[in-house]
């Protein structure tokens, strides 16, 4: 098709999605999850979940507060008293009937997934996967939870280190992985013998709660998981409760760089354990050489993701001169071919931005852009026929430091390409940020592959590779991106300490 971006027409699009958003979800739920209830807010109050494509109210959750979340904490650390003694073994046993009920019910948690995060059947289902092979991932894991025995210097003492959970952990998580940044958390934290409260994104609440149900469903005692659900405006409280609350002794953050600061803080008081994956700047380098094809692939993948709306999603696109024009005309090719569209159809490969002050973001970096001089080859408006959230695939160029765009994380399907001349300067343009989670680079050198994978100030590197996510790798970044692992037998790692046992001997 001739046209730039492929619309399908506003009347079907708004049938379709309210067709679909009408189909009846068993996994849906209205209550918050305690110690194995379906409870309301103490207050009574109650806020609405909509669907970021139809706009329509999908569920209404408990708008819980400060002392619901103690309620939960409670529960957590009752549970603890059993859960923290299980085997490894045992604990393996439930994980993988979670994985297996989690495996049955794929289709409904795709849909609910899709539903209330916005993004495309094909992301959701992937998501799903992904968010799955964590469980099934820390099922294998609790097994191998190890210690060790240390030579000793002298003979009347044997030292030995040990692993324990450290206990109740609370969870918070984004609303971009509405699955799978519950998983990943709370797949490591039961494996490691730990209870949790988790609080899920007040844009996903759904997907927490239909797993929290498998969970239990799967034989997850009570009070081992909880979900507390509240509104934007009681977050904070909430949020501080769950870092400051006796009971708990550690958190996992996965979100905005500004609330990771704050809760970081927040622990600061207790001295409790904090693993935190915030924002990222990705930088995706192409170098002269590299197999151009692959690489626009590769960019494709990475930055168009949930609508470019993911921490390791590519932000700037750093170009070696001799094939920027090639990389970028291959690119907008590609870019054309993307379909914007109901996320609930099978054919629309980039649904809708999460909210309205996502969109007003993504939209404002964009204008920026164009005041300050940049040019537009593709898209840089809303596809305000489909609604207000959905943005155009967006390629700016001639883009400079002056620009938003250049220096934020955009979390929007725009891509941002800048042109340099070596090696040494794109470095010097990639780490030139705060941020340090991912970075991408392509090149067919292998001398260069090695050297430049090492300079890159991120967490985490793809080498000729845009989708780096799998349940076996370390999850995590450096800089103001965070510090903590996910995934991996480093996952473990978060919700458990060494204990080390000192065993005095009569001499020998
Ligand atoms: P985003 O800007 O992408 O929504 P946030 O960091 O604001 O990212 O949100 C990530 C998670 O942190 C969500 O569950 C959100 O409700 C929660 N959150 C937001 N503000 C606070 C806060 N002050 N304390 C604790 N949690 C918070």
């Amino acid at each position: 098709m001739a046209r730039t971006v492929r619309f399908l027409t506003y009347e079907f699009q708004i049938r379709a999605m309210r067709r679909a958003h009408s189909m009846t979800l068993q996994l849906k739920h209205d209550k918050a999850f305690v110690n194995h209830n379906w409870v309301a807010a103490e207050s009574g109050r109650t806020f609405q979940v909509f669907s970021p494509s139809s706009e329509e109210v999908v569920s209404t959750v408990p708008d819980m507060d400060e002392n619901d979340a103690a309620k939960a904490i409670q529960a957590a650390h009752k549970a603890f008293l059993t859960w923290g003694q299980t085997t490894g073994k045992e604990r393996s046993v439930i994980l993988r009937k979670w994985y297996e009920l989690l495996v049955t019910n794929q289709e409904e948690l795709v849909k609910l997934n899709s539903t209330e995060s916005g993004k495309p059947l094909c992301e959701a289902q992937a998501e799903v996967s992904y968010g799955n092979s964590l469980i099934e991932w820390f099922s294998e894991e609790a097994r191998r939870i190890h210690g060790q025995v240390i030579s000793s210097p002298v003979k009347t003492k044997e030292i030995v280190l040990i692993r324990q959970p450290l206990g109740v952990v609370s969870l918070i998580t984004p609303w971009n992985f509405p699955h799978a940044m519950i998983t990943r958390k709370a797949g490591a934290a039961l494996a490691a013998g730990c209870t949790c409260v988790i609080k899920p994104a007040e844009d996903t609440p759904l997907t927490a709660l239909a797993l929290a149900k498998l969970a239990a469903e799967a034989g997850v005692p009570p009070g081992v998981i909880n979900v507390v659900t509240c509104d934007r405006p009681g977050a904070a409280a909430v949020g501080r409760q769950l870092c400051q609350h006796p009971l708990v002794a550690g958190i996992s953050f996965t979100g905005s760089t500004a609330v990771g600061k704050l809760l970081y803080s927040n622990c600061a008081a207790g001295v409790k354990r904090i693993a935190l994956e915030l924002g990222g700047n990705a930088p995706f380098i192409v170098f002269s050489g590299a197999d151009l094809d692959k690489a626009v692939d590769g960019a494709i993948a990475c930055k168009f993701r949930n609508s470019g709306q993911t921490c390791i999603s590519a932000n700037r696109f750093l170009v070696q001169e001799d094939v920027f024009d090639e990389f970028v005309n291959k690119l907008e090719k590609k870019m054309k071919d993307l379909v914007l569209g109901d996320p609930l159809s099978t054919s629309s490969r980039i649904g809708p931005l999460i909210n309205l002050s996502q969109t007003a973001k993504v939209i404002g970096m964009v204008n920026d852009a164009i005041e300050k001089g940049a040019e537009v080859r593709l898209g840089g408006k809303l596809a305000t026929s489909l609604g207000q959230r959905f943005c155009e695939p967006t390629l700016l160029l001639k883009v400079d430091p002056s620009m938003l765009c250049y220096n934020q994380e955009i979390f929007g399907p725009v891509v941002v390409c800048v042109k340099f001349k070596t090696e040494e300067e794109a470095l010097s343009i990639a780490n030139s940020t705060k941020s340090g989670l991912a970075g991408y680079f392509y090149t067919n050198d292998i001398n260069q592959a090695w050297r430049v994978a090492k300079a890159l100030s991120t967490g985490m590197v793809g080498i000729n590779e845009g989708l780096i996510s799998t349940a076996e790798a370390a999850f995590g970044g450096i800089k103001e991106s965070g510090f903590g692992r996910e995934g991996c037998h480093h996952g473990i790692d978060e919700f458990s300490y060494v204990k080390y046992l000192c065993f005095g001997l009569s001499q020998l």
